[in-house]
């Protein structure tokens, strides 16, 4: 607890629910900024959506999903022509209100005739998304896995993966969704949270058994039923890797919005949820990230008819305590210290006599380095090794292709001007144009107002956020998706992105050189 009047600054801020701190000025946060609106499920669809359009391969791991209200002509249409082209195609959607949790107002639907219409979709947004109709059983009941992700830092980029998770349990057998059983939300969601009010649900002190279980015990029994166990981990480390790079573009304008650059202030790290359904075929599909996943490890129990006690729960504790412990151990700023004096023992050595460096060898030796390796003298010498893996930068080379739109946010970020917005305005628009080069005498300067006109009033009638007027990012990656068709034509549409970035770069990089020649003359 931070105690009311402290002066004295913290080396960890640990916050509840979101980072809502403006006056931290140094130390860590646990929450990043704007990752609560990143998450929900409008923002998320779309940000995944962005990386379908590009890479609609590598982003197969996300069920085809679409926004209510204003794509529920789009959702009809889709349908019905996927229907016509596949009469055998019977299809069952689910829908999820947005920024709903823990199966809150969920449903589902066999026909996009069946949403309901009645006054809820204008006062409440929702994702509807196609059911996946075959997941992978267990004891014949369908279950979800709770993976811990550490998002240690954005730039650079720093992704740990928890090597243990959470299997959660329905309560009653699966069958396949019909007409009869879509009510039945103990069949078809996973949810600890709704579950727990069944009377089959089971609470156990083995991680192996229960409604509630190790992932660890999960791919035990896939490994000696003779699945490819590897091969489904590296498909998870994909898959996370993967909905980051989705999500980092807009989590960057949010970062320097709060911490803007070269003020003081502190940096962050976030523990996020990610829920993964298994489909029969071993095949993960992401269903949400959670931005705040809970951190309990009791539960309650009815010791008689209204008396409930919290009681520990094994499971939760096996995989959690890790989390955090492994967290802390990764973000703590003793280490990063001690870091920094092995650095400085490194200069030494370079610039010093070697009387001085031995010095410097014996600072660094006595602070310890506490790292992976625990050495004997390592405060972490007694502690369990690391459940948390570092995945990226580890990987970082496999996947860089697919940060495309991290590219085009530092375009956005650029030319954002003012400090502290997240909007970019007309004029901005139109400084970015000309700075690349992008205009020409097919696509006049009254073309390029038109086209900030058009694409930011659309995105802005979609009520995401009304606080600040002009383009928020999402329109301006729509924007360059535009001009990148316009110019490269018959690419696809990756390469087409791609290559304007390039463009735009290179201007970029000779109008600094220009203007940094200019400044010395
Ligand atoms: P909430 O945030 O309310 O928990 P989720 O998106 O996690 O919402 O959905 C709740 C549950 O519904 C999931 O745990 C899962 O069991 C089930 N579910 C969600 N989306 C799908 C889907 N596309 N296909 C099959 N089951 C799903």
């Amino acid at each position: 607890q931070f105690p009311f009047g402290r002066r004295l600054p913290c080396d960890i801020y640990w916050h509840g629910v979101s980072f809502h701190d403006n006056d931290i000025f140094s130390g860590q946060v646990n929450k990043f900024p704007g990752m609560t609106e990143m998450v929900r499920k409008i923002t998320l669809s779309r940000a995944v959506r962005t990386m379908q359009d590009l890479f609609p391969l590598e982003y197969n791991f996300y069920p085809r999903s679409w926004i209510l209200p204003e794509e529920f002509p789009l959702f009809v249409d889709e349908v019905r022509m996927m229907k016509d082209s596949d009469p055998s195609w019977k299809p069952t959607f689910i829908v999820k209100p947005d920024g709903g949790c823990q199966g809150d107002g969920i449903y589902l639907i066999k026909d996009p005739s069946d949403i309901r219409l009645t006054g809820s979709i204008q006062s409440r947004p929702a994702v509807v998304q196609e059911y996946i109709c075959k997941p992978l059983l267990v004891d014949k009941l369908k279950f979800d896995i709770r993976l811990y992700v550490l998002l240690k830092s954005l730039e650079p980029l720093e992704i740990y993966i928890a090597k243990d998770g959470l299997s959660r349990f329905c309560t009653e057998p699966y069958q396949e969704p019909t007409l009869k059983n879509l009510h039945q939300v103990f069949m078809h969601l996973t949810n600890y949270s709704l579950n727990i009010h069944s009377g089959n649900f089971i609470h156990s002190d083995n991680v192996n058994t229960g409604s509630k279980r190790t992932f660890s015990s999960i791919l035990c029994r896939l490994s000696s039923r003779g699945a490819d166990v590897k091969k489904l981990w590296s498909d998870i480390i994909s898959l996370v890797i993967k909905t980051i790079i989705a999500l980092t573009p807009e989590l960057k304008v949010y970062y320097q919005s709060d911490i803007p650059a070269g003020k003081p202030g502190p940096t962050c790290f976030q523990i996020l949820g990610f829920d993964i359904l298994l489909m029969k075929n071993l095949k993960p599909m992401l269903l949400e990230v959670n931005a705040n996943p809970s951190m309990r490890i009791e539960h309650e129990q009815e010791l008689s008819p209204g008396v409930f006690e919290n009681v520990p729960s094994p499971v939760d504790e096996e995989v959690k305590v890790a989390v955090i412990r492994d967290t802390l151990r990764l973000v703590d700023p003793q280490k990063k210290k001690r870091k920094d004096v092995q650095y400085n023992y490194v200069l030494w050595y370079r610039c010093q006599t070697l009387e001085e460096a031995s010095e410097a060898k014996e600072e660094a030796r006595e602070a310890g380095d506490g790292g992976e390796r625990g050495g004997s003298r390592s405060p972490e010498a007694g502690l369990p090794s690391l459940c948390l893996k570092q995945v990226f930068p580890k990987y970082a080379r496999q996947f860089s292709y697919l940060r495309l739109v991290d590219r085009v946010a530092a375009l956005f970020i650029r030319f954002l001007g003012v400090k502290g917005t997240t909007k970019l305005g007309p004029t901005g628009f139109r400084t970015f144009i000309r700075n690349c080069k992008l205009s020409n005498s097919n696509f006049s300067m009254a073309s390029v107002d038109i086209l900030y006109i058009d694409i930011t009033r659309r995105w802005n009638s979609m009520g995401i956020d009304h606080k600040e007027s002009g383009m928020c990012l999402q329109a301006f990656v729509e924007a360059f998706f535009c001009l990148a068709q316009k110019k490269y034509k018959s690419l696809p549409l990756h390469e087409q992105v791609a290559s304007l970035i390039d463009f735009c770069e290179y201007h970029l990089a000779a109008l600094d050189e220009k203007r940094l020649v200019c400044g010395r003359g």
